[in-house]
């Protein structure tokens, strides 16, 4: 029984690795893929835990190698997801979530047409400037270029199934759980759980 594949993407600022966290916490049925990345560790991050992170060349080493399932440039930084890995996670029927940016989203779901995509929004774009300030771990220049860019990837909701809306995080949180457990809920997931079940009631 294959796992089922979780795309969460959200302009940075609309609480995505907040809510994940709390997701993981909940859910330890849930694990996360964790991305390759050429940006520099953000205080408190570890090699291995929020991503791998590499150098530039080591990057395009990979990539040219074909490891990747889906990469993309991010606010000038590479980001890729490990494609023999995931794909192992999926068959081994681990429930995998991806926390990547829409063009990445755009690129999985190619491979995995059945993996379930959730978009994240901040509750207005005045909200998520003040979130982004308030954060404190960017300079200005950063911050209005995230701003811009934060706009562009939110035009992409609509490639999404569910949408959920972080004004309040215990809210969004409980969204957010209930949206995985309705992704394994799925008739294709249930038919796979319980072929024998299915099969009965699908006889003349
Ligand atoms: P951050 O540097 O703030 O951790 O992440 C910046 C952006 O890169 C976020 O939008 C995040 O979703 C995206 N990202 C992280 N990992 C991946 C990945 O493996 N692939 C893609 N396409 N985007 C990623």
């Amino acid at each position: 029984m294959a796992g089922t594949l979780f795309i969460v993407t959200a302009p940075s600022g609309a609480g995505k690795t907040t809510l994940v966290r709390g997701l993981l916490a909940r859910d330890p049925r849930v694990q996360l893929s964790i991305s390759y990345t050429t940006r520099d560790p953000r205080p408190g991050e570890q090699n291995g835990r929020e991503y791998n992170f590499v150098d530039v060349a080591t990057f395009r080493d990979l990539r040219d190698r074909g490891e990747f399932l889906e990469w993309a440039e991010v606010h000038g930084n590479y980001y890729a997801t490990s494609r023999v890995w995931l794909k192992q996670q999926v068959d081994a029927g681990r429930d995998t979530l991806l926390e990547i940016d829409w063009q990445g989203a755009q690129q999985v779901r190619k491979h995995f047409p059945d993996a379930v995509g959730v978009f994240i929004l901040p509750p207005s774009m005045d909200e998520l400037a003040a979130r982004l300030v308030g954060r404190g771990t960017d300079s200005p220049e950063v911050i209005s270029r995230r701003l811009l860019g934060a706009r562009g990837e939110m035009r992409h909701v609509a490639e999404f199934d569910y949408v959920i809306i972080n004004d309040e995080i215990d809210v969004a949180l409980d969204d957010l759980v209930a949206v995985v457990q309705a992704g394994r809920l799925r008739y294709a997931k249930q038919h796979q759980r319980h072929p024998e079940y299915f099969d009965f009631l699908e006889q003349d």
